[in-house]
């Protein structure tokens, strides 16, 4: 290095980020190789798209390629590559800042869950720095495509500081990256041990990888050959490295089409759904060739977010080569690949769903969370509705899910709403008072457990001619016309006409007490086994709705809700025969209130729970005094 060097420190994450990889021993640190080949393989895409639009390029007569080299006693690896290179301000900005989003979170992460990082650095793609696991110093040299650009060199123990000079020897286009190896890993300075990495994990680099003089890697576009000739070992190996994914992929889904566009689509659906989604959202696309060159890696636009599961490779001979990636989105023929490529998917869901329905539900369980964000996607409305699933009351338990196809063929003679209701889980929602009508009329109920599960019925809004409903606000009298499917539980007489007059004159009370906290008390002919429920008014959203709506607006006033009383409960009896006696009985007042606000506590939206607390315990003390009393204690 000339005597002109400059010293640099690492930004803070960086910093972080090579704390953890810097210090610490993992079994897969060879993964550092996989990185590296990959920064050489995209430095060799974009030299090749630089060149296929015409663009100046300096050494342009140099071979797409990358070279290996090793020398066991120095324990030194380097890397080299004729790709794009860098200027020194690239080399700043890349090698020493993490320009990635979500960053901090991904290193919190690393940190926190202490798991062998390997597949995770692939995954969130900080891929240079991970060469620390395996370095005690690491010299990056590079020349940009640009002729005005001079060569530099970049040099690094890993520890916090990098230093810049430039570089005095004529240095070709491209980088070179000398990695000085730790004691304890020379053997990634020994053949077998690379070949066997290399072997492993880059296989399917698009340009030759030379080690010495060797070429070893295969270079095929498996995407493009018949269907038949591939064997389960070549797409699982594939995949692996495409997906950086340590398993298998649950599906994969290989076409071929000819007219009227001709494409080649090989993509697949990996057996766990990535976990980092919700961090790393920007990480997902298909890989876009043409001609089996590689034009963008992980396009977007060939496929809307919900499906972005999805991983994989689309060819096409009938884009032009020198497509700019900012105008494929207004080609015709790529807007047609598109949807042919989504229909492609679509299809085969709608297969794997009627063929072989329990592995349907199991990929519902893995990508159902990402997948039905699709409710927005008018265009393929039709097939999502077929795919989409829940848990309701019919399912015999949490893990059962149905389709609509399945709730339709079950519906109730002149039954025209698709009944839904919303909580934490299924065992609460089973014992929601909202639901005893339904369970009484043998009417099955969807049960929508995720936040997200009534943004996607509302917008749907029906299935078929079927509208979707929410049970708080189904119409109760309509209901209760319904045949029961067991009869009244209660075990009480009818009320005769002088209670009755009595119980409606009670909620006229009630209504006095509550006042200008609910918009009516009325009777309720929805509930079996409880005194008492709130509703919303029809059309209102439901609590759990919301309650999501208040998170993001906190000022958001609590809608009125509708108060309902059972007369054929004891309780509620009790209360008349109280009523009956004295309209203007305190304890009137306790048990109107202490219901209200149990009800809105089951709903999640009582705001302060002391007073219902103080007043069960001050009904608890009374009634161990009855307790004590009746059983003679004493
Ligand atoms: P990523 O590759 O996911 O962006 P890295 O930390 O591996 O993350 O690399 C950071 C950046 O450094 C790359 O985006 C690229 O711009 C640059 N870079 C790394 N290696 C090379 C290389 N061999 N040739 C040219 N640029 C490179």
């Amino acid at each position: 290095m000339s005597d002109a060097a400059k010293k640099y420190e690492f930004k803070a994450e960086v910093k972080k980020l090579l704390d953890i990889l810097v210090h610490s021993l993992y079994t897969s640190r060879e993964i550092f190789l996989r990185e590296l080949i990959s920064n050489a393989s995209d430095a060799l895409d974009k030299i090749r798209f630089e060149s296929n639009r015409g663009t100046e390029i300096a050494d342009k007569d140099l071979p797409l390629e990358i070279r290996i080299e090793f020398d066991e006693k120095k324990k030194l690896l380097t890397v080299t590559d004729t790709g794009i290179g860098m200027t020194r301000d690239e080399l700043i900005a890349n090698l020493g800042t993490i320009a990635k989003s979500g960053t901090e979170e991904f290193v919190r992460l690393l940190a926190e869950t202490k798991a062998d990082p390997g597949n995770m650095i692939g995954k969130f793609g900080v891929g240079f720095y991970s060469v620390f696991m395996v370095a005690k110093e690491v010299i990056v040299k590079s020349k940009s495509f640009l002729s005005t650009e001079t060569g530099v060199e970049w040099k690094s123990d890993g520890l916090g500081e990098y230093e810049i000079a430039e570089l005095d020897e004529k240095f070709p286009r491209g980088t070179r990256i000398e990695v000085y190896l730790k004691d304890d890993a020379s053997e990634f300075a020994e053949k077998w041990r690379l070949e066997n990495v290399i072997k492993k994990h880059s296989n399917f680099i698009s340009y030759p990888i030379y080690l010495t003089n060797e070429k070893i890697n295969t270079v095929s576009a498996l995407w493009r050959e018949p269907k038949s000739s591939v064997k389960k070992e070549q797409y699982d190996e594939f995949y692996k490295f495409l997906s950086y994914d340590s398993d298998e992929p649950m599906d994969v889904i290989h076409k071929s089409v000819d007219a009227p566009i001709q494409f080649n689509v090989l993509v697949f659906i990996p057996k766990k759904s990535n976990d980092f989604f919700w961090h790393d959202r920007e990480n997902y696309g298909l890989d876009l060739y043409v001609r089996r060159v590689l034009i963008q890696h992980k396009n977007k636009d060939l496929l809307p977010e919900y499906l972005s599961f999805v991983k994989g490779v689309v060819d096409s001979e009938d884009l032009p080569l020198n497509i700019s990636r900012e105008t494929l989105q207004e080609n015709i023929v790529f807007t047609k690949i598109a949807s042919s490529v989504s229909n492609t998917i679509f299809g085969y869901l709608s297969d794997k769903a009627k063929n072989d329905p329990a592995a349907y539900n199991d990929f519902w369980k893995e990508h159902g969370k990402i997948f039905k964000l699709g409710y927005g996607d008018f265009a393929n409305r039709d097939k999502f509705l077929e795919l989409i699933r829940f848990n309701s009351s019919a399912c015999a338990d949490k893990d059962e899910l149905i389709s609509l196809a399945d709730y339709a063929s079950r519906m109730k003679e002149g039954q025209k709403e698709i009944y839904f209701i919303t909580g934490q889980n299924r065992d609460s929602l089973k014992t929601d008072p909202h639901m005893e009508i339904f369970s009484n009329k043998g009417l099955e109920v969807l049960y929508l457990t995720d936040p997200v599960d009534e943004f996607v019925v509302q917008s749907l809004h029906t299935y078929k001619e079927f509208e979707f409903k929410s049970a708080e606000s189904a119409d109760s009298k309509k209901l209760s016309e319904l045949k029961n499917v067991e009869e009244k539980k209660s075990g009480l007489e009818d009320l005769n006409k002088d209670d009755e007059k009595h119980f409606f004159s009670l909620l006229s009370k009630m209504k006095t007490i509550l006042a200008d906290r609910v918009e009516d008390v009325v009777k309720s002919a929805r509930l079996v086994d409880s005194a008492s429920c709130v509703v919303s008014k029809d059309e209102g959203l439901s609590a759990s709705m919301q309650k999501i709506l208040r998170m993001t607006n906190k000022d958001l006033a609590q809608p009125k809700k509708i108060f309902e009383v059972n007369p054929d409960h004891k309780l509620i009896r009790n209360l008349i025969r109280v009523f009956k006696k004295n309209a203007n009985d305190d304890f009137i007042v306790e048990v109107t209130e202490q219901l209200f606000e149990s009800a809105l506590l089951q709903e999640g939206t009582l705001e302060d729970p002391h007073k219902l607390i103080q007043r069960l315990n001050r009904t608890l003390e009374k009634s161990s005094d009855w307790y004590v009393e009746v059983n003679k204690f004493e």
